[in-house]
């Protein structure tokens, strides 16, 4: 297949806004693509050659180096391409205009596919080393002297991760069910398998190649990182308790980071919550896997927490990611020791445990993990006494824990991998403290700091993230409460994603001084979800009119290198909070 043919589906589906509509016509585009084409098209719509977890190199063109492509490839100085991209705002459009104007130049040229393009790209992302810019960028241009202009502007948007189709992996998932069962029923087998395997390419190929019947046969594999199940969150016992079916395991919320351990005989692979492997920065977690799990195969999930080494107590998520940060692991091993605290079983010698229900999967951890100082099981109680659980969460509280996650405990209450359902429960203690909720937000924008702050950012602007859509549409903008070292931090992590140009994923209809990649999280605390006319969040998708804001928006402290920006709070999460509280407050 040509990318021409990719290109204009592209073109197409940017210009619709209906959802269904941009699903039909991305359907219909996989339906010409051979099986191998599909996984080069998934990847490149994804914007991302490969799963995070296989780590692999990733491509990240930086706005900088764009522009130098663009330049060179159109034979033009690099102002000229700034200039223009001033004026478009956008460097794909911009590659577009330039390479228009000098098209007359070019005599010969070579049809590109599908699979060269994502070739090249790929072939781009893995040049490494001293002079590899150069490289990078020397075939870049060969690779635009073949394109046409709409190519040409899609692939800079690809390489510099602004492409926004409005095709989140959701969509993506519907269009694979379109295209291969011709209708969207199937979507839940397709997400099913790529809850397992994490990888939506390797889906799509079974899929476009094998068949519904074989998707649904992709199970749970040691070494495979499972898409991590996640917490609902309530402030009301009696109400938590009626959700989950009446009868909780109320466990203590270690405040840690939550680590995916993979064993295979001694050969053991940690993932973290964005599915990177994180076993070189965790020896201590790998040598507590050999030593004192007694499981052939297993995959275990639990919360990695710093401790004090002389009395054993929990420390706060803050050390734990001052450990992570340091290269120096042997040292910090000794300075920053841990403990982990298991929650929860996958998969144990040759078999997918994920089905079964939570009480049998605790006793299959309870008869695989040998208890010791470093390793024990998360503290857990069962109840179905409100009265009960509320105390249980003032003794998680008064001993320094977050608070307590209830979880269901009937007979479908499974592992439901990528979910954040109503078998998990969360009660943390902000939200009973009156203050509506925290968010995780993504940091898009700031604005300078005046007086004392000159030289510094003033305010931020945070996005939550809309999976509909693949956008960051703000949701509040924090000038408060700010000590002097979040400020010299937010300079001195955030210099580095300063982009000149907003990027196309980025919805805002303030105009902020300085706009950043969408990359950093932050926890923002917020005293209630209000309708407003400036931000964008959930616009024309609430019955009210207008976006949802978090209001008097408060940083807490705490960066959440833990989640990638894809994993922030969603605009369905604050439509869900804000309909219960409108719904509380009525
Ligand atoms: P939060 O910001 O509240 O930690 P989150 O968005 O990071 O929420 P959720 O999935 O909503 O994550 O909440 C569950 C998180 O709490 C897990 O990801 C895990 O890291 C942590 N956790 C701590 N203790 C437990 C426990 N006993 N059971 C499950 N998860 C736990």
């Amino acid at each position: 297949m040509h990318y021409q043919q990719l290109a204009q589906a592209y073109d197409e589906i940017e210009k619709i806004s209906g959802n269904l509509e941009k699903i039909r016509i991305f359907a219909d585009l996989l339906k010409e693509a051979t099986p191998s084409e599909v996984d080069c098209i998934i990847a490149l719509t994804m914007g991302k050659l490969h799963p995070d977890w296989k780590g692999e190199p990733e491509l990240g063109v930086a706005e900088k180096m764009a522009i130098q492509v663009v330049a060179a490839a159109a034979s033009i100085p690099e102002s000229s391409v700034t200039d223009t991209l001033r004026k478009t705002g956008d460097i794909g459009s911009t590659a577009e205009e330039l390479l228009q104007e000098s098209a007359q130049a070019t005599l010969f040229t070579e049809d590109l596919t599908i699979s060269m393009v994502y070739n090249t790209l790929d072939n781009v992302a893995r040049i490494s080393g001293s002079g590899s810019n150069k490289e990078k960028i020397a075939k870049l241009v060969s690779i635009l002297t073949d394109a046409q202009p709409i190519e040409a502007r899609y692939i800079l948007r690809t390489v510099t991760g602004s492409l926004r189709l409005g095709l989140g992996d959701m969509s993506i998932i519907d269009a694979l069910s379109l295209a291969y069962t011709g209708d969207r029923e199937a979507r839940s087998d397709i997400e099913n398998a790529f809850n397992v395997c994490s990888d939506l390419r390797k889906v799509a190929r079974v899929l476009a190649e094998n068949g519904i019947n074989s998707v649904k046969k992709i199970h749970t594999e040691v070494g495979v990182p499972i898409r991590m199940m996640a917490a609902k969150k309530l402030s009301d016992a009696t109400e938590i308790l009626e959700k989950v079916g009446k009868r909780a395991l109320v466990e203590y919320k270690y405040d840690g980071e939550r680590i995916q351990a993979h064993k295979n005989g001694n050969d053991i692979t940690l993932y973290s919550r964005r599915q990177e492997i994180i076993t070189d920065q965790y020896p201590d977690v790998v040598e507590l896997m050999k030593n004192h799990i007694k499981a052939k195969s297993c995959v275990l999930e639990g919360e990695c927490v710093a401790i004090d080494p002389e009395t054993g107590k929990t420390r706060p998520f803050q050390e734990l990611m001052r450990r992570r940060r340091k290269t120096d692991i042997k040292k910090m091993q000794e300075e920053v020791p841990i403990a982990l605290y298991i929650f929860d079983i996958l998969y144990l010698n040759g078999k997918d445990v994920t089905e079964l229900p939570m009480l049998e999967r605790r006793k299959l951890m309870e008869e695989t993990v040998e208890i010791n100082d470093r390793v024990n099981l998360t503290t857990a109680e069962l109840t179905e006494d409100p009265d009960r659980l509320y105390e249980i969460f003032k003794d998680a509280i008064g001993s320094g824990y977050e608070g307590v996650i209830a979880k269901a405990v009937h007979k479908d209450s499974k592992y439901q991998a990528g979910a954040r359902s109503w078998l998990w429960i969360k009660l943390k203690a902000s939200y009973t403290e009156g203050l509506a909720d925290s968010a995780d937000l993504v940091i898009v924008g700031a604005l300078y700091g005046r007086g004392k702050r000159t030289g510094l950012y003033g305010a931020i602007l945070a996005s939550a993230y809309d999976d509909m859509t693949d956008t960051y549409p703000t949701v509040c903008k924090i000038g408060t409460g700010f000590t002097e070292d979040m400020l010299a931090e937010f300079k001195e992590r955030l210099e580095e994603h300063i982009v000149e140009i907003k990027n196309p994923k980025v919805i805002s209809d303030i105009e902020a001084d300085v706009w950043f990649e969408p990359v950093e999280v932050i926890e923002v605390l917020g005293d209630e979800i209000t309708v407003s006319p400036t931000h964008p969040a959930g616009r024309n998708r609430m019955k009210v009119e207008g976006g949802l804001a978090i209001r008097f928006p408060r940083f807490t402290g705490k960066w959440r290198d833990d989640k990638n920006p894809t994993q922030a709070t969603t605009v369905d999460d604050l439509i869900e909070a804000f309909e219960r509280q409108r719904g509380i407050n009525q």
